[in-house]
């Protein structure tokens, strides 16, 4: 007798929506993407794709930071942390057809 009852756990019709794990929202608008890994559509290859996202800071801002850095050590090193934080900014990328599709900059 090696017969096993498989009880199905009871299913409550829309409940789906209410689970904490659902799948990602696809964000179509892109200027509302996050500055994260999203689910979207990408506009050059119409799939469905989860962008990859990479930061980036151009040279100049960079060579400001140093620059301030150079001219005061105590100011400098104060503004450091807040030049790159507002100078950096989030590429979204998509796998398939690596089309840049958009650019967050947090200024
Ligand atoms: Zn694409």
């Amino acid at each position: 007798s090696n017969i096993v009852y498989v009880v199905a756990p009871p299913t409550i019709p829309g409940d789906h929506a209410l689970l904490p794990f659902t799948a990602p929202e696809v964000v179509l608008e892109l200027d509302k993407l996050p500055a994260a890994p999203c689910r979207t559509q990408c506009p050059e290859c119409r799939q469905f794709i989860t962008t990859e996202t990479f930061s980036s800071v151009s040279s100049v801002t960079w060579l400001v930071c140093i620059m301030t850095a150079l001219v005061g050590c105590v100011a400098g090193c104060c503004l450091i942390p807040f030049c790159m934080d507002r100078f950096k900014s989030t590429n979204h990328r998509c796998p398939k057809c690596r089309t840049l599709i958009t650019t967050i900059k947090k200024l």
